[in-house]
């Protein structure tokens, strides 16, 4: 079997055409041009990239962003009362501070500083807990509106755009970080897939991964699960960002996994591409919603 791939660029390429317009409507509506600001303290390479290419979708859709840098050196006193400034500016819909803060910082007390309503990045413990108390799909909405971190958010949209049945099918998600693992998890929970999440002391992982009709990669670790960890036709997504020999490439093994899988995002082109588009519909929501759109 030759799996068929996901294709996440072409995907966010039409996510962005749909904000494209969803953004021209609303500022048609509202007079409002949605706003996400950036917080950067120091100069991470990866977040500088980062933070660029925030800008450049931004601009390219006719939304603002306005990125806000602190020196490396900044306190944690000094973050917080930025944080506090940007909560308060009307004019700015989401924040995003980006990771990783310098050492020293307490990273969850400045997650904890930001407005819930403008945590467009879904890190807030409000948001993570709204989406913990979620509802199952078809059944009655139980919480507020919350916002729910862009990666797996992307991962999400990429298995129902390609149709993927989600309701009773078993889900193996490897990783259990705030932002990707954990959030992957509770988003296939409420679309009622049984849901398994897996770590670091996780006992017989190919043999857990095996079970996976829907497996979900979030670990860091270059090509760590084979094709032989793979359930044959199992819908395969991959979050790696691992660099080998320069080359990017992903947690799952791409080569013997697309032998064996039925469907298989790629690393380049799969879920990295989607979480820019996400991040961006989560700031056109928030200035929705303060406008009562
Ligand atoms: P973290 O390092 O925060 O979490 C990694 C998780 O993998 C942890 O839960 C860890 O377990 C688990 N893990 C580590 N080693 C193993 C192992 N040998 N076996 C089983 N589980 C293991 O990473 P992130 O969640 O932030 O990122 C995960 C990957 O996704 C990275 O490659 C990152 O670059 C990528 N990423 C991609 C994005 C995108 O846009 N596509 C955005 C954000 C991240 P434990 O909890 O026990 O330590």
């Amino acid at each position: 079997m030759t799996a068929t791939i996901l294709d996440g660029r072409a995907l966010a390429k039409t996510m962005r055409a749909e904000l494209n317009a969803a953004v021209e409507e609303f500022k048609t509506k509202h007079g409002i041009v949605p706003t996400i600001a950036v917080v950067r303290v120091g100069e991470d390479p990866a977040s500088v990239r980062y933070s660029g290419t925030i800008q450049k979708t931004a601009a390219k859709r006719g939304m603002e962003s306005a990125l806000h840098t602190l020196p490396e050196t900044a306190t944690q006193e000094a973050i917080v009362a930025l944080v506090a400034k940007l909560n308060a500016d009307e004019g700015v819909h989401g924040i995003m501070v980006q990771e990783p803060l310098p050492k020293g910082i307490d990273e969850a007390a400045v997650k904890a500083a930001l407005s819930p309503d403008k945590d467009v990045d879904g890190v807030h413990p409000v948001n993570a807990g709204r989406l913990a108390q979620v509802a199952p799909v078809g059944r009655p909405p139980m919480v507020e509106p919350f916002f729910v971190p862009a990666t797996p958010a992307g991962g999400l949209e990429i298995l129902k755009r390609y149709g993927v049945e989600l309701k009773g099918k078993h889900a193996v998600v490897v990783g259990r970080s705030n932002i990707v693992g954990k959030p992957m998890a509770m988003l296939l929970l409420r679309e009622n897939a049984t849901v398994t999440i897996c770590h670091s002391r996780t006992a017989d992982l190919p043999a857990v991964c095996r079970t996976a009709d829907i497996l979900c990669a979030a670990v860091g670790r270059a090509k760590m699960i084979k094709g032989d960890w793979i359930k044959p036709g199992a819908v395969v997504i991959d979050f790696g960002v691992n660099f080998v020999d320069g080359k990017m490439c992903g947690d799952v093994d791409l080569e013997t996994a697309q032998e064996v899988a039925g469907m298989i995002t790629p690393v380049p082109g799969g879920t990295g591409p989607m979480t820019n588009v996400m991040l961006m519909w989560n700031v056109i929501e928030a200035a929705r919603r303060k406008a009562g759109a």
